[in-house]
């Protein structure tokens, strides 16, 4: 396999990191170490440069107005984006344009005019509630919202916890029981002035960003216009983009790596202990090493995981080994180049405390990396043809 970005692919990388380095970054000096989002007047003109360079809504498909990018090129970008202090929750701060819904690539033409093209304009904003406070690993289990059909509406109630994004949002897409077991799972899109739904509170959490609440849904009727997705099928539409939307949030972990070991190797350069360079102690130089190699073998594992999507492939093992890999070693990654910058390292003045925070999160969001491991553990045991380098 390789890996080497294509003429084309590079022509894209060198564009998205020429904008992050020369619009970004200098914009967070000015900006509140925790900001999630632009001023108004700003957000608007880079938006219209993106706009320019081609890439609004960069992961759109092409029938959905995107430039049709395949996975690979779109996790190249993704790791590029990243490469900036807000670059793990916040990439670009949304200048690319709206995206992370995914399961509405998978709405009819009727909720795709409503829901996912304002969407794409940047017009309207969704979250994405799945996750109950009876557990957010095994949700086929622990899912206790109910949607009950009511003539041609649909009525909810129950709660959710720890979901992102609520107080942007204008609708939400909710996955709820319709039935038992796996097949009792329906996905419904929320319009959040709906009567009946509340945000109950904001859960403070590591991330000042898109902070995570609670809701509660007390008779929240819903028409079956927004009912996403067949009855039933709610766990696989939602585990389904879960596994595809493992790849990017991998490519950022590694994004954010890249930065926080350039950093380091700068760093090293300069500061001087004992009469040299802090690069010129061996032990600095090891830490240096070990995050290069972090970083090689995450990427390496996130293009292998894009690539088995590009081929139609199963990407569920390969998107969980990134993302068990990708999260883990852009950790230790972070936790390296903070301590190469002494003092310095754990100050806000620094991205590396952001950096720190939120990538802690990681290792629990989107499937916590224990539950990661038992789907990989699945594809191993499960037939020896999946094992890496076996044939039958
Ligand atoms: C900041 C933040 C934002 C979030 N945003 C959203 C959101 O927008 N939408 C949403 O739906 N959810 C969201 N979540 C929820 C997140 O997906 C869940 O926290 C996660 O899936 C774990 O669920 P849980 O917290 O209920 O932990 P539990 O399911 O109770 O698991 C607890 C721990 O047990 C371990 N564990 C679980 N199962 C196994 C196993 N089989 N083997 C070994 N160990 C195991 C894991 O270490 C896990 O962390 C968010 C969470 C956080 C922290």
């Amino acid at each position: 396999m390789d890996f080497e970005p294509t003429p084309e692919q590079q022509e894209l990388i060198l564009i998205v990191r020429k904008f992050v380095r020369e619009e970004i970054v200098p914009l967070e000096a000015d900006l509140p170490s925790d900001a999630g989002r632009l001023p108004d007047e700003i957000a608007s003109r880079l938006k219209k440069k993106v706009a320019q360079m081609g890439l609004t809504s960069w992961d759109a498909p092409a029938e959905d107005g995107g430039p049709g990018l395949d996975v690979v090129t779109r996790t190249l970008l993704a790791m590029e984006m990243s490469q900036h202090r807000a670059g793990l929750y916040a990439s670009c701060y949304g200048v690319f344009g709206g995206s992370g819904l995914a399961h509405l690539y998978e709405a009819n033409p009727d909720q795709k005019e409503r829901y996912l093209y304002p969407t794409l304009r940047g017009e309207r904003s969704g979250f994405f509630a799945l996750s109950e406070a009876g557990g957010g690993s095994d949700p086929a289990r622990s899912i206790r919202t109910r949607a009950e059909r009511d003539g041609d509406d649909w009525v909810i109630n129950g709660t959710k916890m720890w979901i992102s994004n609520v107080a942007e949002s204008d609708y939400g897409i909710v996955v709820a029981r319709t039935g038992e077991g796996r097949k009792g799972l329906t996905c419904f899109i929320v319009d959040t002035d709906a009567p009946g739904f509340k945000m109950l509170r904001v859960i403070p959490s590591l991330r000042k960003v898109h902070e995570p609440t609670e809701l509660v849904f007390d008779d929240v009727r819903v028409p079956d216009s927004n009912r996403l997705g067949p009855v039933g099928e709610g766990f696989t539409l939602a585990a389904g983009r879960l596994a595809n939307f493992r790849i990017p949030y991998s490519a950022s972990c590694v994004g954010v790596a890249i930065a926080a070991h350039r950093l380091a190797v700068d760093y090293a350069q300069i500061r001087e202990t004992f009469g040299k360079p802090l690069a010129q102690h061996q032990g600095i130089q090891w830490m240096l090493v070990e995050n290069e190699i972090d970083i090689r073998a995450a990427r390496l594992l996130v293009l292998d995981a894009a690539a088995t999507a590009d081929r139609g492939g199963d990407v569920k093992s390969a998107a969980s080994i990134a993302k068990i890999y990708c999260t883990e070693a852009a950790s230790r990654v972070v936790d390296r180049s903070m301590q190469i910058h002494g003092g310095l390292g754990v100050a806000a003045d620094m991205p590396f405390e952001r950096w720190f925070r939120e990538m802690r999160i990681r290792r629990i969001g989107e499937g916590p990396n224990e539950v990661q491991r038992m789907v990989v553990a699945r594809s191993i045991l499960g037939s020896a043809a999946t094992v890496s380098g076996a044939t039958k």
